[in-house]
């Protein structure tokens, strides 16, 4: 049986940054996955790496709104009715949550990461020679109504607060920054901080490359077949039995394969998001990944096309895809977005993990030495890679972490 110091399961953006931090710390990594790196929800998402990120998305407030989402109406949201009893006791935490304290509370706790996000991702970038998928041109929120704007101006202030570059403009001057879209909005924000990636496969591909360069491997098996051997822990894979002292859980939405047969239970659910290629009409472009803030959706401009994703979908992870949202909001889309004909025959679906409180869960296992835990990045899993990966290895080499890693610790739902 080959031995290594660690084991990574997950080869999407979480789990190759980690193998890659560990590996660049010296330790001996072997990075696990069924597929190719970067293949699953780290391939589909929009591809943005925000300077802004503040506050996490609020549960719907209002009749109205709530109506919309029961009557299946509304854009940025749909549901499966069957799944609805097996996901209520997590929406109701997510509810609780989305009070504009818990949020400011979420604005707090998560700012140490979001702050070093960029940072980290472009010390991986140049080492992994993947520059050229970097944009630092910000990205672009489009407000269809006053009302719509107004609502988000405690967003602003708080950003203000902590100094982030934010830029309010009118239809004409948001058009001198994006030609291509059409001027049925009323406002726009310009949030200059943020940065994209063409292509998040590419870049989750050139990560892995870099700890092969590293002497790391990356191998194909089953996280499944992880159990203990005495003090190790073993694991099946394509090119034999592996066995480590520590074992990194970054599986995304899968997770939960691998924890409840060790009796651990982690109250991680899913929001289903869809992506559909276009190519643009004409000679149209788009510079940046642009929102329509009201129907929930944006159109990010990758290398595969104009990558159009979608809001939330709550139903069961392995459910047939239903991609209702992308039909309601197509109409709409393509009045305002440069959207030609549609790149693949059908739509792809990924799986955001996400907690109720939005944070994600970084830290041990508790019960099981050896084990450490790293899911649940939900809407920002992309951008936070690679900080995670520095938090992660800070941890499992002893080091003293760059940040209180606390308020990401499992425990919270043991209380
Ligand atoms: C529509 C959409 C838009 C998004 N937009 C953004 C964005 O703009 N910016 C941003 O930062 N984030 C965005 N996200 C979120 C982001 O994509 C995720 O948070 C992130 O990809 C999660 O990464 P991960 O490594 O945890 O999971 P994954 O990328 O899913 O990786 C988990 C890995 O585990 C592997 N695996 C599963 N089961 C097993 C098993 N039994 N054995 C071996 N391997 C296994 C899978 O093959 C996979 O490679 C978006 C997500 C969606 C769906």
């Amino acid at each position: 049986m080959a031995r290594t110091d660690a084991m990574v399961l997950g080869a999407g953006i979480v789990g190759t940054s980690i193998a890659l931090h560990l590996a660049k710390r010296g330790l001996k990594v072997a990075l696990v996955d069924r597929r190719a790196p970067g293949e699953e929800t780290s391939y589909g998402n929009a591809g943005v790496i925000e300077g802004n990120t503040l506050l996490p998305h609020p549960f719907p407030s209002g009749f109205g709104a709530l109506l919309r989402v029961a009557l299946k109406r509304a854009t940025e949201a749909n549901y499966h009715l069957s799944f609805l009893p097996q996901v209520a006791p997590w929406l109701l935490a997510y509810r609780a949550n989305s009070t504009f304290e818990r949020r400011l509370e979420f604005a707090e706790l998560m700012r140490p990461l979001f702050s070093r996000a960029l940072a980290e991702h472009e010390t991986l970038l140049a080492e992994a020679g993947a520059e050229r998928y970097l944009r630092k041109n910000g990205w672009l929120k489009l407000y269809r109504s006053e009302k719509a704007f107004a609502a988000t101006a405690r967003e602003r202030e708080l950003a203000t607060k902590y100094g982030l570059p934010h830029s309010v403009l009118d239809t004409e001057d948001a058009l001198a920054l994006e030609p291509a879209l059409t001027p049925t909005f009323a406002r726009a924000v310009h949030w200059s901080g943020a940065a994209s990636i063409s292509n998040p496969l590419a870049v989750t591909a050139a990560y892995a490359a870099r700890l092969s360069a590293l002497g790391g491997s990356v191998l194909q098996g089953d996280a499944r077949s992880l159990c203990r051997a005495g003090r190790q822990w073993a694991l099946e894979t394509d090119t034999g039995a592996l066995e480590a002292e520590a074992v990194v859980l970054a599986l995304g939405p899968w997770t939960p394969d691998v924890l409840g047969p060790l009796g651990l239970d982690l109250p991680l659910a899913v929001k289903r998001g869809y992506h559909r290629h276009f190519r643009p009409r004409g000679n149209a472009s788009l510079a940046r990944p642009v929102v329509d803030i009201e129907l929930g959706y944006c159109v990010a401009p990758m290398e595969q096309g104009l990558r159009l994703t979608t809001g939330a979908e709550f139903a069961a992870r392995d459910a047939p895809k239903t991609p209702e949202q992308l039909d309601r909001l197509m109409p709409q889309a393509r009045k305002l977005f440069p959207l030609g004909a549609p790149v693949e025959a059908v739509p792809w679906m990924g799986c955001r993990p996400c907690f109720a409180d939005s944070r994600p869960v970084r830290g041990r296992a508790q019960g099981h030495a050896g084990l450490w835990l790293a899911c649940g990045h939900a809407h920002w899993g992309l951008m936070l890679g690679p900080v995670t990966g520095r938090l992660v290895a800070d941890m499992i080499t002893g080091a003293t972490p760059f940040c209180d890693p606390t308020p990401y610790s499992a425990e919270r739902f043991m209380q």
